[in-house]
């Protein structure tokens, strides 16, 4: 098991460009697997729920910078406002407000990224084009002095079909591409997770988000 961790997590840097953040997305795992990873050097860790993430946060030394990669309901964010260091999954301006407001009570400035939909799932969250440059647009949302829109993040269909994958990675990557010279301080594009960061990653990536390649597979039972 130990070795295992520290294997993978070995492997999947060394398939990444040296300008690709890694976010080891440690869902379901317990600490003690966490800290295999981090031992072995990984500090950005991704979770999916805050109550899990909070309690890990605690357990954990302090210089791991926590992302939120899961959907956030907006009465839950002032639990993760003290520690966490990126939100991926922003979808409204009410979510940007409360995420500023409890940034402020913790004197930080939270970053985010807006979730945008490229899947044809129903079941999948986020922003349409015209949403998202409504948001980046918005005045109310150039007021909030305690969030920072960092960048875009999204998940491509549940599917083996590479060649859908790949032609909703590039959906968003030029999406990324025009908005990027007007809104300079969009710089991460956050798309890829185990079974397609490869493509992600050809289509540009910034950052992939990577669980079962690292920590073996999820048991939810
Ligand atoms: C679970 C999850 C991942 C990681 O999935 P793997 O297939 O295990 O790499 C990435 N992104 C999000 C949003 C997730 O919920």
């Amino acid at each position: 098991m130990n070795n295992t961790i520290e294997r993978n997590l070995r492997d999947v840097k060394a398939s990444l460009p040296k300008d690709v953040t890694l976010v080891a997305v440690s869902k379901t795992k317990p600490v003690s697997e966490l800290m295999l990873a981090y031992t072995a050097g990984q500090r950005v860790f991704g979770e999916n729920k805050i109550q899990e993430m909070t309690e890990k946060w605690e357990q954990m030394p302090k210089d791991i910078s926590w992302h939120m990669i899961g959907h956030v309901q907006s009465n839950k964010v002032k639990y993760m406002a003290p520690f966490v260091d990126l939100i991926h999954a922003v979808d409204s301006i009410k979510l940007l407000k409360e995420i500023d407001k409890q940034a402020k009570k913790h004197g930080r400035t939270i970053n985010c990224l807006l979730q945008i939909k490229i899947a044809r799932e129903e079941s999948k969250f986020g922003l349409d084009k015209e949403n998202a440059i409504a948001i980046l647009n918005s005045d109310e949302v150039k007021q909030l002095t305690n969030v920072r829109i960092k960048g875009l993040m999204g998940m491509a269909t549940f599917t083996n079909d590479q060649r859908q994958i790949r032609n909703e990675f590039e959906i968003i990557s030029i999406f990324f591409k025009e908005l990027k010279p007007k809104y300079p301080e969009l710089e991460i594009l956050s798309i890829g997770m185990s079974g397609d960061y490869k493509t992600a990653i050809d289509c540009g990536s910034t950052m992939v988000r990577i669980g079962s390649s690292i920590f073996g597979a999820r048991n939810y039972s």
